[in-house]
């Protein structure tokens, strides 16, 4: 492919382009060096989205540059494609050589743009920050080619200096001569800067503003001293404190609206995360990566204190990602980091916004650590976990976002933007085999997270410049992003919120055929005007059917009842014929109920898990979302964690009406219920009903492969966040002898909607659109 027609020998032209992560990654320099080795003369440019070499020389040099290019690129790129084109040389074969050279950027746009992005501090970096004398000793912004914020600065594209927020540090001659020297692991680096030149630190208390190594140390006192700090990273603020002084940790609760959900902490160094948790191979390899995510771990022994994790076995725990931070943790240890907002609304990152949040903090914020180098795109810690050996992502955002998820089939041509659910909504433009997948924007249900979702919708078009033809977004006609993919003037195709689910685990595996789909979480629209949330569909990429659910019940439908598990637990109980608790809210849920008034009919899995929750005095009421459930599941890991033996799944039926399977659980009620009375402990009870969904996974499964001969299974949905139920429906299912897929690249929940909007989407473009 990289021959062509003519001459074997002499001097020939060629040009390359290429496309794919070749911005921001040192691919100009990278490419200058190797050129320069092969003796080549001509240059190198960023082109648009691409990269454009031009280069001269025997063609047998030319052809050994190609080679070395493709197979042995820069460490961070990631190429797509290769074009080459061959003229015959300008040069006489005895003319002299003018090198090769690193240009400015070609405004043009072709191939697909791929920005990079934001990449941990890497490791030479830190080296040369702790090295006393060197010119960036203690620089809380060292970067070099190879690392540094990315996605997070970048204006637009092509990935060049002035296109970035560094535009607004001139290069000292130092930094300048480093980024002009071919020989330098800085040359073309767009981030570079020293401590002459770069961004500037700056410390807000109480008592006023300093900067420099000044506002440095006086944050990290403050640190040490138990106050919070807010601390400016890359893709918005933290609020950082010590995770040993509870009374720090309770006031960062107040400060952030959040009373129990779990906080991340960061850890100086790997040692310390070992120190505490139980780390495989893979996980520390997560922990260390570029993207360096927030990794939940098996907590061993913990000297943190209660309030930080909770009832939780795990805990979130990162690295430090920017120079900044190492140099703070370096000196504090580690630090309970959360992302700058109030509960549900989007991280802050601009100084402004952190610096009214201080002033209206009273004192329980104890300064903001910040610098004039502006957050361009605001993106959130990521989360991840090692499921089998491999990573799956529960939240994707720093690190990942903008790269797509890639497809190893190909698909009918076209151009697609999905918008989303409503809930931790995501959007999705897709493109050849890509499907760009966005940050997690959050809960579309304040102003100021429709702004960042509009907003982010109008970067990715302009960023990307996928122009779509097509739409693609939920069935509920009540969803912000329903509304607005209609009002978008595309045409739009409605997708099943549960058939989203599973496609989203299709499109991941580039599953073509029909699956088994286990559709588990709290809510979605129905087909049928209910609300759905147990589901086993059928799926495939042009259609599915609703081969089983969980029995539908009634529950009471109020603003609250999503987070009341209390109410679910008494609707649950009268319509099992049993007797409630004495609750002021029996004879209101009673008289609903009977009369069928603001109540709904869900085959909700979510609800159970909540439901059961609260039966069990676990957790009745969900201050965060789907509290109830992560209550029970720490219950019931906390129980297996103590005791070594297998507990029995609970009884429930299940049964064939007109073609479609229906799980009945009231008999696991009825047991839970005879238990309890007898004096079974709640996580034993726990246990025993996440046994009993694992075993109605596997025996609907049973059904369904009896029926259609199918083997294979997609597992999605928010419930399957569930990182307990997930390993047991795996382990069952897999003796079994099915073949089980999960989500891996996008969250179970409902992040990952948009990408299966979008591939159900792109695979029926170019059909008459109906409702899927
Ligand atoms: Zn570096
Ligand atoms: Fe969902």
């Amino acid at each position: 492919m990289l021959m062509a027609e003519g001459e074997a020998v002499g001097r020939r032209k060629m040009t390359v382009r290429v496309s794919g992560v070749v911005q921001g990654v040192g691919f100009r320099p990278f490419t200058a060096a190797l050129a320069r080795r092969y003796s080549l003369s001509g240059y190198v440019q960023n082109g648009g989205g691409i990269v454009v070499i031009e280069a001269e020389g025997p063609r047998d040099a030319l052809e050994g540059f190609l080679k070395e290019l493709s197979y042995n690129p820069p460490r961070e790129s990631k190429i797509e494609r290769l074009e080459v084109s061959w003229e015959s040389s300008s040069i006489s074969p005895s003319g002299e050589c003018p090198g090769f050279l690193i240009l400015g950027s070609l405004p043009v746009q072709t191939g697909i743009a791929m920005p990079a992005p934001d990449i941990a501090v890497c490791l030479d970096c830190l080296r040369e920050m702790n090295t006393l004398g060197n010119p960036r000793y203690h620089n809380p912004f060292i970067s070099c080619t190879l690392c540094g914020p990315r996605f997070s600065i970048m204006e637009r594209l092509p990935y060049d200096r002035e296109n970035t927020a560094m535009s607004d540090f001139p290069l000292c001659s130092l930094c300048e001569s480093q980024y002009q020297d071919p020989q330098d692991r800085r040359c073309h680096a767009q981030t570079v800067c020293c401590n002459d030149c770069g961004p500037r630190l700056f410390y807000r208390d109480q008592t006023g503003e300093i900067s420099g190594q000044a506002a440095l140390d006086a944050a990290i006192s403050a640190l040490k001293q138990g106050y919070i700090v807010a601390i400016k990273g890359i893709g918005g603020y933290h609020l950082a404190c010590s995770p040993f002084d509870e009374a720090a940790v309770s006031r960062l609760r107040a400060v952030k609206g959040r009373e129990g959900k779990p906080f991340a902490v960061m850890f100086p160094c790997l040692e310390e995360i070992v120190r505490r948790c139980r780390v495989s191979p893979e996980e520390k390899a997560l922990l260390s990566s570029r993207e360096r995510p927030i990794v939940l771990l098996e907590r061993e022994k913990s000297d943190l204190c209660l309030n930080v994790t909770g009832s939780s076995l795990r805990i979130g725990a990162f690295l430090p990602y920017t120079p900044l931070q190492a140099l703070i943790l370096e000196q504090t240890g580690p630090l309970v980091m959360t992302s700058a907002n109030v509960t549900s609304l989007p991280i802050i990152k601009d100084d402004d916004g952190m610096l009214r949040l201080f002033g209206e903090s009273n004192g329980k914020i104890g300064g903001v650590l910040y610098h004039n180098r502006r957050i361009l795109r605001r993106l959130d810690d990521s989360v991840a976990e090692i499921v089998d050996g491999k990573p799956r992502i529960l939240r994707r955002a720093r690190g990942y976002v903008p790269l797509p998820v890639e497809l190893e089939a190909s698909l009918p041509d076209g151009r697609v933007l999905a918008f989303g659910a409503q809930q931790k909504n995501t959007i999705c433009l897709s493109k050849g085999k890509y499907f760009f997948v966005s940050t997690e924007i959050g809960d579309l249900d304040s102003e100021e997270t429709l702004e960042f979702y509009r907003d982010t919708i109008k970067d990715m078009n302009d960023l990307l410049e996928i122009r779509p033809q097509t739409a693609a977004c939920d069935l509920h006609p009540g969803y912000e992003s329903t509304r607005m993919a209609k009002e978008s003037g595309l045409p739009a195709l409605q997708v099943q919120h549960h058939y989203a689910h599973i496609a989203s685990v299709m499109a991941e595996e580039s599953l073509t055929g029909k699956v088994i789909g286990v559709a588990f979480d709290g809510t979605g629209y129905g087909t049928d005007i209910t609300v759905w949330g147990g589901e086993f569909l059928i799926a495939f990429p042009d259609g599915f059917e609703r081969a089983g659910y969980l029995k539908p019940v009634f529950l009471f439908d109020s603003e609250e009842s999503i987070r009341r598990g209390d109410m679910t637990a008494v609707c649950l109980l009268l319509q099992a014929g049993l007797i409630p608790p004495n609750d002021p809210s029996v004879p209101v849920l009673k008289a609903a109920l009977e009369n069928q008034i603001h109540t709904v009919v869900s085959s909700s899995m979510g609800r159970w898990f909540d439901g059961v929750s609260a039966l069990l005095n676990i957790c009745r009421y969900s201050d965060y979302e789907g509290r109830c459930a992560v209550e029970l599941e720490n219950a019931a890991a906390a129980y297996a964690r103590q005791n070594a033996l297998e507990p029995e799944p609970l009884p429930f039926t299940l049964a064939e009406e007109n073609g479609i399977f229906m799980v009945d659980l009231f008999p696991a009620l009825r047991e839970i219920v005879k238990r309890q009375a007898a004096g079974d402990p709640p996580g034993l009870l726990a246990l025993r009903f996440h046994k009993t969904v694992s075993r109605l996974v596997l025996e609907m499964c049973r059904l369904l492969r009896k029926a259609g001969g199918l083997h294979e299974v997609a597992l999605s949905g928010g419930v399957f966040a569930n990182r307990l139920l997930l390993d047991d429906v795996l382990a069952v299912l897999r003796k079994d002898g099915f073949r089980v897929y999960i989500n891996r690249q996008v969250p179970p929940g409902d992040g990952g909607i948009s990408l299966g909007q979008a591939y159900l989407c792109r695979h029926r473009e170019n059909l008459p659109h109906k409702e899927a």
